[in-house]
């Protein structure tokens, strides 16, 4: 049987830009592993295909697939639900598949209550200036909005204390290469390679 893929996290405050590192991982096929699509009752942005970018569904499908416990994790979010379906998950891992998921930090922590042994990355931004700037630089949320989001972020960086690793996300370059060090990184870890070490002892 092959061995166990990484679970990969990848979450952290609202506005850090955990999305567009996410986009330059896949786009640029950083390291081999598979993306976890979630579902989601929020309504497809231009450009984003069912089935890719997310499993666009109803409130009505969302709910029934929580009460079926199809779901590893789910959260609302600003009056949308977001979820990781469990089963291709479960699947490419035991396939010896890295899988990486993008979710904001509530459904980290519950991940981590699941899978403790998956890989918790934290992308926070340089500073609270920076992460300012660029909610303003969106231009999409009043000033209130987006002192409001500050105050979010504030309280969501303390939670990085459960995680594994801490990437500033300065330039999207530099937090995929830290991303790519820690994965490799992992991959030889003592902890994760020691059964196949004492299966080799153990057969000579
Ligand atoms: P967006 O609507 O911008 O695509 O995503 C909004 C937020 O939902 C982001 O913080 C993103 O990380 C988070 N998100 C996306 N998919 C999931 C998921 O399956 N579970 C959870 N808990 N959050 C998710």
């Amino acid at each position: 049987m092959a061995d166990k893929g990484l679970l990969l996290v990848l979450s952290g405050p609202s506005g850090v830009g955990k999305g567009t590192v996410k986009s330059a991982i896949v786009e640029k096929k950083v390291f081999p592993f598979e993306y976890s699509v979630s579902m989601t009752t929020r309504k497809p942005r231009p450009g984003e295909v069912d089935g890719k970018d997310y499993y666009f569904v109803t409130e009505e499908r969302f709910k029934q697939a929580i009460n079926d416990g199809e779901l590893l994790e789910y959260n609302n979010y600003v009056g949308n639900y977001y979820g990781t379906p469990l089963a291709p998950v479960k699947k490419m891992l035991e396939e010896g598949k890295d899988v990486l998921l993008e979710i904001d930090v509530n459904g980290a922590q519950k991940v981590r209550e699941k899978m403790p042994d998956g890989v918790f990355i934290f992308l926070t931004p340089p500073d609270l200036h920076t992460l300012h700037l660029r909610l303003e630089h969106r231009g999409t949320e009043s000033e209130e909005v987006i002192l409001g989001r500050i105050e979010q972020a504030r309280k969501e960086i303390l939670v990085m204390q459960d995680y594994d690793y801490a990437v500033v996300n300065d330039t999207v370059a530099n937090a995929v290469d830290h991303i790519k060090a820690i994965v490799d990184a992992e991959h030889v870890s003592v902890k994760r390679v020691i059964d196949d070490y004492r299966k080799m002892v153990m057969e000579d």
